[in-house]
């Protein structure tokens, strides 16, 4: 039983979307980390993305609220810094979403964590590795901007980070 209760909130919570990112949810981003229960109250715990605070506060009212319309509760929020977010906790159906939605999916694998070094990301319309960052800042501070040299069109791209070498081994192993 509270088993189920678990699980209807997991699903609950994990269908709560990026408000920067609608096409993707906090499951696709991999910031929901858990979901437990803690005598009647159900706590969830999530990493904040770099997706900025304020969209955490949403976050936060969008989980209470999927919970609630779920029949689930009380609820509590708990927001986890350490491991600190990276973009390759980001599942394979979130990579998908973002490509669906024209944006470059950021690389899997730091290429040299030593180095500053960024690969160029492929075009998602032709796939073409020749491109070009146009600017570091897209739509919102989680892309940059690119266009491609085959295609001539430009995209965005999810930009890759944090340090892939402290990340949740499990999604890198899925990611990888
Ligand atoms: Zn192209």
């Amino acid at each position: 039983m509270s088993d189920d209760r678990r699980a209807r909130a997991w699903a609950a919570a994990a269908a709560v979307v990026d408000p920067e990112l609608p096409a993707l949810t906090i499951a696709d981003l991999g910031m929901l980390r858990d979901v437990t229960l803690a005598g009647d109250t159900i706590e969830v715990t999530i990493t904040p993305s770099y997706t900025a605070c304020p969209a955490m506060v949403v976050i936060g009212w969008e989980i209470e609220a999927a919970l609630a319309r779920a029949g689930l509760g009380p609820v509590r929020i708990s927001t986890v810094l350490a491991p600190p977010w990276t973009s390759a906790w980001l599942s394979p159906e979130g990579r998908a979403k973002l490509a669906a939605a024209g944006i470059a999916p950021p690389p899997t694998a730091p290429a040299d964590p030593g180095l500053f070094a960024v690969a160029a990301p492929a075009c998602p319309r032709c796939a073409s590795l020749a491109t070009e960052r146009i600017s570091a800042f897209g739509a919102t501070a989680c892309k940059s901007l690119h266009r491609c040299l085959a295609c001539r069109e430009p995209f965005e791209a999810f930009k890759a980070h944090g340090d892939g070498s402290i990340s949740n081994t499990a999604s890198r192993d899925v990611l990888s």
